[in-house]
């Protein structure tokens, strides 16, 4: 601790601690104007049906293609829009993009859901339904090709009528999916009253389910537990095929991760539909770009 070993070793530590404050306050400047400059941009990372790894959808990631800092993942800034107020605008610009963009991926034959990460702060707002259902309307995508992302901590504390916003979209079709499931809360009994479709394993279990760690375990329950409220169980973070063959053997319905591609831009997610999925020629074409 820095403080234990002396004065000069604490002194060493503040300009550092000063530049990092001073590097947020500027991004949270920056962010008020990067919206209306058009500054953010959505990749896409396809979630695969275990069985045959074909393509069931898209989940859309924000980054900031920021004029002097270059592009920068959702870490760098989801945080600071979150205490500024201002996640509640890029929420909106992201849902409405992300809807106009899966219209555009739909063929004949394939019509892949889209997945929108939504913020504790959007719901909380009063017109939060009004907002989905004007971007539906407006991308014309249907509400069954939409899954609004949320996570544990929205429902437990079922702030200011979240749970009720969500069941309202849900009766309209939209899909809702608990994030990073297994990290917070969430009892059995108590999941089962929510209006919810999906669970994501997080990666952080997804990581471990080959090494006879709890990750195994935890995975096989959430997988047991979706599979009597019928859920669909998503496998976040799949980097090996070790952990598909797993996952597929544990029936986990879907899996999202490297092993399959990275999150890719628009053009490139069109180009992931056209070839269907073959595993190898998704890997080869999404790395490179991306890495
Ligand atoms: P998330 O929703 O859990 O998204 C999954 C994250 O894991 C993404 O990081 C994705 O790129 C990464 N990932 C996917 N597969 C793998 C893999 O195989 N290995 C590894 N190491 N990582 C993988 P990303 O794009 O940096 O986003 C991070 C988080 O930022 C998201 O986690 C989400 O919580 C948040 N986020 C992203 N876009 C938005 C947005 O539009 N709105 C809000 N509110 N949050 C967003
Ligand atoms: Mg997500
Ligand atoms: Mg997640
Ligand atoms: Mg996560």
């Amino acid at each position: 601790w820095a403080k234990d070993r002396g004065k000069a070793t604490f002194a060493h530590y503040e300009p550092g601690l000063h530049a990092l404050a001073l590097e947020r306050l500027a991004i949270r400047g920056e962010l008020q104007h990067a919206i209306r400059d058009n500054e953010f941009v959505l990749h896409f990372q396809p979630t695969v049906d275990l069985r045959t790894e074909t393509i069931t959808g898209f989940e859309a990631l924000v980054r900031w293609q920021h004029p002097t800092r270059g592009l920068l993942a959702p870490q760098a800034f989801i945080s600071i829009a979150e205490q500024s107020g201002l996640i509640v605008e890029l929420g909106h610009w992201v849902l409405r993009e992300a809807c106009f963009a899966a219209v555009g991926l739909q063929t004949a034959l394939h019509q892949p859901t889209m997945s929108v990460n939504v913020a504790a702060q959007q719901i909380v707002q009063a017109d939060f339904v009004d907002w989905v259902v004007a971007a539906l309307e407006d991308s014309g995508l249907a509400p069954r090709h939409l899954v609004l992302e949320i996570t544990e901590s929205v429902l437990l504390d079922d702030m200011a009528g979240a749970v009720e916003r969500l069941a309202v979209l849900r009766d309209l079709g939209v899909h809702v999916a608990i994030d990073d499931f297994g990290t917070g809360y969430s009892s059995l009994a108590y999941l089962s009253r929510l209006p919810v479709d999906i669970l994501k394993v997080d990666k952080t279990f997804v990581d471990n389910v080959c090494d006879g760690r709890e990750g195994a375990s935890v995975t096989e329950a959430i997988i047991a537990m979706s599979r009597t409220m019928q859920l669909t169980t998503v496998a976040e973070g799949v980097e090996l095929p070790e952990q598909a063959a797993w996952l597929k053997e544990a029936a986990c319905t879907m899996g999202q991760g490297y092993l399959w591609s990275r999150p890719v831009d628009l053009a490139r997610a069109h180009h992931l539909m056209r070839a269907g999925v073959p595993r190898q020629r998704v890997r080869a074409e999404a790395q490179p770009r991306h890495a």
